[in-house]
C-alpha cells in the first residue's frame, strides 16, 4: 500500500497533568490516487492525523510510512490545502500559483507557463492579474488549489477547504474538485465534517469518533462520477454513514458534527 498508518496514537500534553488522547490506535492504509475522506465530529483527531500525515507532528506511538519510507518531515511532493486559503495578498493570481514553482528551481518560461496551466484549471484565466482582495472566498480557494497542484506533488492534503464558504459555492467547488481529481489522478486526504461532502468526493469515507479520536469504520463509496446527489443510490450510502455516527437524517448535522 502507498499509505500505511499503522497504530498510530498522539497525545499531546495539554499541561503537566493533563494529556490528551488525540488519536487512539488508527489503522488505515491508502492506495495511489486514492480520494480519502476524513470525516468525523470537532475533536475526533482529524486534524492530528492529517498533520501526523503530513509530516508537521510525530506519532506518540506506531507508525506511518508512505512509499515505504517514514514519515519524518513534511516534503516537498506533499501539499497541504487550507480552510483561509493562504494567499499572499501583495501578489496577484498568477503571482501565487508561481510561488511553489519558484522553489524549484525552474526557469522563468516554464514557472509562467505551467501556473497559467494551472489557472485555466481552475477557471481564473480571466482573473490571472487580479489580486486577492479582488476575489470571492471561492476564486481565492481556486487559486490556492492552482498552486498546491502546479507543484505535481504526489499528496495533497485538505483541511475542511470549503468550510468558510456558503452553501452553494461550496457544492461547486466540491463538483471542480472532483473534476479536477479525476483529470490528475493525485492522491487526497480530504478533512471534512460534512456527510454529503463527503459522500460526493471520496472513494472511501474514514468515520472517526471522538475522546478518544477514533477511526471507528470505513465505508466505500462505489458511486460512478459525476455524482448526482439526489441518485437513490447516492442517498443510500449517505443514510449508512448518518447511520454510523447514530443519529438519523432529521437531525441537523452541525448539530452533532
Ligand atoms: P478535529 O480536526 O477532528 O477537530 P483535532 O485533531 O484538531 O480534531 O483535535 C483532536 C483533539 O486533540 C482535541 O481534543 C484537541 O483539543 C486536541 N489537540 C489538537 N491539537 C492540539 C495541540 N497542538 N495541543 C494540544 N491539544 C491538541
Amino acid at each position: 500500500m502507498y499509505i500505511e498508518i499503522k497504530n498510530v496514537s498522539k497525545i499531546y500534553n495539554q499541561s503537566p497533568n493533563n494529556n490528551q488522547k488525540a488519536l487512539d490506535g488508527a489503522n488505515l492504509s491508502i492506495e495511489k490516487g486514492e480520494f480519502i475522506c476524513l470525516l468525523g465530529p470537532s475533536g475526533c483527531g482529524k486534524t492530528t492525523l492529517l498533520n501526523l500525515l503530513a509530516g508537521f507532528e510525530k506519532p506518540s506511538e506506531g507508525s506511518i510510512t508512505i512509499d515505504g519510507k517514514p514519515v519524518e518531515k513534511p516534503s516537498i511532493k506533499h501539499v497541504t490545502i487550507f480552510q483561509n486559503y493562504g494567499l499572499l495578498p501583495w501578489r496577484t493570481v498568477q503571482g501565487n500559483v508561481q510561488l511553489g514553482l519558484e522553489s524549484l528551481g525552474l526557469d522563468k518560461k516554464d514557472i509562467k507557463e505551467i501556473a497559467d496551466e494551472y489557472i485555466e484549471l481552475v477557471g481564473l484565466g480571466e482573473f490571472k492579474k487580479h489580486h486577492p482582495y479582488q476575489l470571492s472566498g471561492g476564486m481565492q480557494q481556486r487559486v490556492a488549489i492552482a498552486r498546491a497542484l502546479a507543484v505535481d506533488p504526489d499528496i495533497v492534503f485538505m483541511d475542511e477547504p470549503f468550510g468558510a464558504l456558503d452553501a452553494l459555492t461550496r457544492m461547486k467547488m466540491q463538483e471542480e474538485v472532483s473534476n479536477i481529481w479525476q483529470k490528475k489522478k493525485k492522491t487526497i486526504i480530504f478533512v471534512t465534517h460534512d456527510i454529503d461532502e463527503s459522500v460526493y468526493l471520496a472513494d472511501r469515507i474514514v468515520i472517526m469518533t471522538a475522546y478518544p479520536g477514533r477511526i471507528k469504520s470505513i465505508i466505500n463509496v462505489p458511486l460512478a462520477r459525476k455524482r448526482d446527489r439526489t441518485h437513490p443510490d447516492f442517498l443510500r450510502i449517505r443514510d449508512r454513514v448518518f447511520a454510523e455516527f447514530e443519529m438519523k437524517q432529521k437531525d441537523t448535522i452541525e448539530y452533532y458534527l
